[in-house]
């Protein structure tokens, strides 16, 4: 008789699971609350040198909370989906104020924290039984019972929640919850599932139906809008860039960026809302694209030397090149800052 499924993936990833993530060691409500947070829309990976460099920061609970949000912004920068740092520290704060919750009720109720997750900070920070969804478990339990339905259907989301619910065993709920995310993201990969090295494949319906490749089924995704805007480059002459903060929601909400601006504005408008009056010509600096989950920016870069016109409250303020280079001192969108790097140096040197 097959063994169960959970007894199947616990005994797998005694050997072959990933024991030495940096927020295994310690296991902490906090540290697990944060990785998972980090890990949302991102792989293990990536998030790791994030992880590292915050927690040296922000060590605990405590110190998340009394820092300001731009400081936690500019850790974050790179890492993309910043309404994640906004809610995490907006979380911390409640955390202070009304203490850690223990159930996956009270995790639920915290800004930025979704039913699994949790459902897998309870698991893994108090060993208690909870259960879990996210999206590469939703890929095992799908293949493995062959739910061939869209997975945004609201009814496929109900039969896997049924389906995790019932894989869900009673006992070593953290390693339970680390072992299935663990087998979703190094075995059953969404290319190329390695079924010879699952340990639930005995049973497994779509690699018995030979189709582990199509499986799971995904509505077919809209094309994305293009939205074309312009960034303005601009510099004092004395290698300082300027750079708008933008507003605390939206796109890049509360991120320090190069000024956006929409394509019928290339006269000097966008500069005299900033107080800023240019010195030379414009020139191009070529082309930026970045996808968004609904639209794609398709940015051209517009360079000029400007100069304070009027010392105002404007929303920005100018920043040594250099030292965005090396590591920028506030939260920079992911594709501004790859531009910053690339270019490294001023553009009109
Ligand atoms: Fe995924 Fe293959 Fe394992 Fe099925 S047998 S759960 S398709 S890796």
């Amino acid at each position: 008789m097959t063994a169960p499924f959970a007894s199947r993936l616990l005994a797998w990833f005694d050997r072959h699971g990933r024991h030495d993530l940096p927020w295994q060691h310690p296991r902490s409500a906090y540290r697990v609350w944060l990785s998972e947070i980090m890990l949302q829309q991102t792989q293990v990976a990536t998030v790791i040198p994030y992880f590292q460099r915050f927690v040296e920061r922000f060590p605990d609970l405590a110190s998340l909370a009394a820092a300001e949000v731009d400081e936690v912004l500019a850790l974050w920068s790179g890492l993309g989906y910043y309404a994640r740092a906004r809610n995490l520290h907006r979380a911390a704060r409640e955390l202070v104020a009304n203490g850690v919750p223990e159930s996956a009720d009270g995790w639920a109720a915290l800004p930025g924290v979704g039913p699994s997750t949790a459902a897998a900070i309870v698991a893994q920070a108090f060993d208690e039984r909870a259960v879990i969804l996210d999206g590469n478990v939703k890929r095992v339990l799908a293949r493995h019972a062959a739910v061939d339905t869209p997975q945004e259907a609201a009814a496929t989301q109900r039969e896997l929640w049924a389906l995790a619910e019932a894989v869900t065993p009673a006992e070593r709920a953290a390693d339970y919850t680390q072992a299935i995310m663990d087998l979703g993201a190094t075995v059953c990969r969404r290319g190329r599932p390695r079924c010879d090295a699952c340990p639930v494949s005995e049973d497994c319906r779509a690699r018995i139906e030979g189709r582990a490749a199509e499986l799971p089924v995904r509505r077919q995704r809209k094309v994305r809008p293009v939205r074309e805007r312009v960034l303005l480059w601009l510099e004092d002459g004395e290698g300082n860039l300027f750079l708008e903060k933008r507003p605390p929601r939206g796109i890049w909400g509360g991120l320090a960026s190069l000024p956006v601006c929409e394509c019928d504005q290339r006269d000097d408008s966008r500069l005299t809302e900033l107080g800023l009056q240019r010195l030379g010509e414009w020139h191009s600096l070529g082309g930026l694209r970045h996808a968004f989950s609904h639209f794609e920016l398709a940015a051209e870069v517009q360079a000029a030397l400007v100069r304070t016109a009027v010392v105002a409250d404007r929303p920005g303020e100018w920043y040594a090149i250099d030292r965005l280079v090396e590591g920028p001192p506030v939260g920079l969108p992911a594709p501004v800052q790859r531009l910053i790097r690339e270019r490294g140096a001023s553009a009109f040197d």
